[in-house]
């Protein structure tokens, strides 16, 4: 998981900002839900192989766009943040569904209001910096997560 939060870092997203997408989700649901409890659920979600995988699969695919060490026609693809490439999508899909449908939910909604770090992220996209991969990442795990919470507290 630290090699997970180390990336995410060196990408310049923290825990705490992801977090904070949780709370927005998952407050008008759950009454007295804090940050440290969606902080940990975060953590919780970059614990597991597959969502560290995806994450990491999608922030080298941006990185070696970055680098211009893509084949093309890729490597225009994924510089440009093309909306008809589909795969960032497809990649963080893999993340969503891992505690059931409320993540699907979820994320459609991130996907779509891109708030907090998931707009700062998409925004900050030009010829030397590419995160076509990293918003739908980050807006998968903060569904993810927000998921968990839902069901942990369905269950109390
Ligand atoms: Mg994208």
């Amino acid at each position: 998981m630290q090699t997970s939060l180390d990336r995410l870092a060196e990408r310049g997203v923290t825990l705490g900002e992801i977090a904070a997408l949780v709370l927005d989700l998952q407050k008008p649901y759950v009454p007295g839900l804090e940050l440290p409890e969606c902080q940990e659920s975060v953590e919780t979600v970059l614990g597991k192989r597959e969502v560290a995988h995806a994450l990491l699969t999608g922030i080298a695919m941006d990185e070696m766009a970055e680098q211009h060490r893509l084949p093309e026609p890729l490597q225009a693809i994924v510089l440009r943040d093309d909306p008809l490439f589909g795969i960032d999508e497809i990649l963080a899909l893999s993340v969503v569904n891992i505690y059931g449908s409320i993540g699907f939910t979820n994320f459609g909604y991130l996907d779509k209001l891109k708030p907090g770090v998931v707009g700062r992220v998409d925004r900050m996209h030009d010829e030397h910096r590419c995160n076509t991969f990293l918003d739908d990442l980050i807006a998968a795990v903060a569904a993810a997560a927000a998921a968990r919470i839902a069901h942990h507290h369905r269950m109390e």
